[in-house]
């Protein structure tokens, strides 16, 4: 059975309309991951993890959207940044046009941190129109196991963390020997509580943040199929849920 919707005939979609209800939404960033990643990481992670668990679910998943929010980036060549309520809004229409073939329940499986408020706000929205999106994403779903694998040196934008789910996934376009370690340079003006609007090149040079030469192929496994594992269960638990339970609750 066929789960990429890009694969399918709209025979074969308006099949799988009739008898399901639930949908994976992979998005992510084109964005800076340091010398050694490819500008797609947050997408290209997005969409492995969503694809493979559609093949485990038999849950329908989508194309990957590429494009996310990333202005912090912009000083790195070949970033592409999208504003925040432009990307809210495209979202938005991909959601509804699976709404109008029947799809109450979508599992947006996000890859990039940028882009969680606007689909949080995204989220809240559809909810009104009484279809329920849950965001998932991967860095907060293994975080029990990841401290056991990674320092916190490691476990930041483009470490070793990233790049070894990067590189278990897509081993022939991570490029080890460029791999960089750079002490991120912290702002005087950081204090406890303040949050402040500096960009990606004021904290490093390279684009990483912390160390990513100790990335592997082992570790990224493992991490990768727990990741997977989460998202399995997850979408197994939305996809017995009864849309009524999921629906906003009447004034008290
Ligand atoms: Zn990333």
């Amino acid at each position: 059975m066929k789960v990429l919707l890009h694969e399918m005939s709209w025979t074969e979609a308006k099949e799988y309309f009739a008898k399901n209800d639930i949908a994976l939404l992979p998005v992510g960033s084109n964005e800076q991951h340091g010398p050694q990643n490819p500008l797609g990481t947050d997408h290209l992670i997005a969409k492995a993890i969503a694809e493979e668990t559609a093949k485990r679910t038999g849950v329908l998943c989508l194309q990957v959207i590429p494009f996310g929010i990333s202005p912090h980036h912009k000083q790195f060549w070949g970033t592409i940044s999208i504003s925040p309520k432009i990307f809210k809004q495209y979202m938005k229409e991909g959601c509804l046009s699976l709404n109008y073939y029947g799809v109450k329940k979508i599992v947006i499986v996000n890859g990039h941190g940028g882009n969680l408020n606007a689909l949080s706000e995204l989220a809240r929205e559809l909810r009104e129109k009484k279809i329920f999106a849950s965001i998932f994403q991967w860095w907060p779903a293994a975080s029990k196991l990841l401290p056991d694998f990674f320092k916190p040196e490691e476990r930041r934008h483009a470490s070793a963390e990233e790049t070894s789910v990067n590189l278990a996934l897509y081993p022939n376009i991570v490029t080890m020997d460029k791999a960089a370690d750079e002490t991120v340079h912290e702002s005087t003006l950081q204090s406890e509580g303040v949050t402040l609007p500096l960009d990606t090149a004021d904290y490093t040079g390279s684009g990483v943040f912390g160390k990513s030469s100790t990335a592997s192929i082992e570790k990224g496994k493992v991490v990768l199929e727990a990741i997977v594992s989460e998202l399995v269960k997850h979408v197994n638990i939305l996809k017995k849920a009864k849309i009524e339970d999921l629906m906003q609750k009447p004034k008290v």
